[in-house]
């Protein structure tokens, strides 16, 4: 453990990857405060896994929770970096370090030219469509809303573009079905369309729902629904090649959605000022490269179309870019190069959706961060070790390229403090966290 209560860390963002960077330093005894933009700490498990996950929602909720109760976590909900305090300012608080754990929340652009004229005028980004999917029926529910209309066309490839394509399809039968006097959920036709219409004696063709169409602009055993390991032998790439048509069958078994590969978006067609679909080229495979074939070219005409292409983080003010991540270097240990003690978890740094993945990266990192903490307190002891044992330490912190954050006097833990209990007061939070999730979840929230 290190010299307890002499570091304050700043973690932005509280869901996975900031929950376990926050467990990893308050179990070795330094003082973290949270930051979260959000009322309620659980970001994309909430806001993007879609709500018939309903287990594995809660089961991350209560994680998370156990997180934020542990002692030395401060939590300071609805306060968001580059909009109500800067990176600077934490240090000028006194924080000894910052973890960003913000996620990705920016959709990567459709790239089409003129597209974004056309965002909600025919053109949907896949993180406010699903925001929207998930709290659209609560009372309270202020966003905008969206429609679901058959036909659609997705663009995207990965597991969070199936995730839409479900969304839509769900929708689409919801509504058939109950056309023809059958009431049915998402619950239960989340499971399989076609045994939902089974249990009913109904044909799911005789619904009249056209489906809607996926595109990809690789071929669809390239699709990254599955990954070969690191240094795979080519059985191993031509196995997860497989296990990727198969995962994509079996949605299309399951959902009855249309697909089409090799597909790459050139431009949108506009009618009175709306998108009404998207010009398609066909597209030549090599290795990664996905070349347009000329003459191919198409026009897919569609009612609403989604991208689902990848998130990006958020461009935040103050915040350096390189590109469409921030100025991080290192791989082990992420620091944001535009100033010193700032580190990265999480999907913010791997811009991979997945839990496990944010999971993994932010414990391996933040324990490079404690490292860094506990090479300060070796230093800090110095005055009593041999002139060995300082030489000793500081090889062994070069060795493991870690810089030592040096420890805080107790007047600026006092100040620190003092700032955050101010930030969690103007946020309402009164320090008892459960009654706080109590009182900020809607009643109605899915
Ligand atoms: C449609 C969809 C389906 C998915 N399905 C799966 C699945 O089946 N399995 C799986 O493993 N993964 C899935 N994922 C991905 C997975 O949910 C995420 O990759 C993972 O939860 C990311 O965790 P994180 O902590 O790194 O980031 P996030 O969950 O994005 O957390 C970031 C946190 O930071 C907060 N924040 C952001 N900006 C600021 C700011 N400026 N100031 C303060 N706070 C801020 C956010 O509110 C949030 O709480 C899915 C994602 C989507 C979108």
């Amino acid at each position: 453990m290190t010299n307890p209560g002499r570091h304050f860390v700043a973690v932005i963002g509280g869901a996975i990857s900031g929950s376990v960077a926050t467990e990893i330093l308050a179990d070795h005894g330094i003082r973290v405060a949270v930051f979260e933009q959000n009322t309620r700490p659980y970001g994309k498990i909430e806001d993007g896994l879609p709500r018939w996950h309903v287990e594995q929602r809660k089961q991350e909720y209560a994680r998370i929770d156990a997180r934020m109760k542990k002692p030395n976590v401060y939590f300071i909900p609805s306060i968001k970096l580059g909009r109500d305090f800067n990176l600077s300012q934490l240090f000028e608080w006194g924080f000894s370090a910052v973890i960003l754990a913000n996620g990705a929340w920016r959709d990567r652009e459709l790239g089409a030219p003129e597209a974004e004229q056309y965002v909600d005028k025919g053109l949907v980004y896949q993180n406010p469509f699903i925001y929207w999917y998930n709290h659209k029926n609560e009372k309270d529910y202020q966003g905008p809303r969206y429609e679901t209309p058959d036909e659609a066309v997705v663009v995207g490839g990965g597991l969070a573009s199936l995730d839409v394509v479900k969304v839509l399809q769900l929708e689409n039968y919801e509504r058939a079905l109950k056309a023809r006097g059958i009431h049915t959920s998402m619950h239960e036709l989340e499971k399989s369309i076609p045994e939902v219409c089974k249990a009913h004696g109904i044909k799911p063709e005789e619904l009249g729902v056209k489906g809607c169409l996926l595109i990809y602009r690789r071929r669809e055993q390239d699709m990254p629904l599955a990954q070969p390991p690191d240094n795979a032998t080519p059985e191993q790439i031509a196995k997860t090649e497989m296990v990727r048509q198969k995962m994509l069958r079996l949605a299309r078994d399951k959902f009855l959605f249309r697909f089409q590969d090799r597909r790459l978006t050139t431009g949108i067609i506009v009618e009175n000022g709306r998108l009404h679909g998207l010009k398609v080229v066909e597209t030549k495979i090599e290795g990664r490269k996905a070349e347009p074939i000329p003459g191919s070219e198409q026009e897919l005409r569609a009612p609403l179309v989604v991208s689902s292409i990848g998130s990006v983080p958020e461009k935040l003010s103050g915040i350096n870019m390189n590109g469409e991540y921030y100025t991080f270097s290192g791989n082990d240990l992420p620091r944001y190069t535009a100033l010193e003690r700032v580190f990265g978890v999480g999907n913010v740094v791997t811009g991979q959706g997945n839990i496990r993945v944010s999971l993994v990266h932010s414990q391996k990192v933040t324990k490079r961060v404690v490292d860094c903490m506990k090479s300060d307190d070796q230093n800090a002891g110095a005055g009593a070790a041999s002139a060995e044992q300082q030489v000793a330490n500081a090889m062994g912190a070069i060795g493991k390229q870690i810089e030592a954050i040096p420890q805080l006097s107790d007047h600026q833990l006092a100040e620190v403090e003092r700032q955050v209990q101010a930030l969690q007061q103007k946020a309402g939070f009164t320090s008892d966290y459960d009654a706080w999730i109590a009182k900020v979840t809607p009643p109605d929230l899915e």
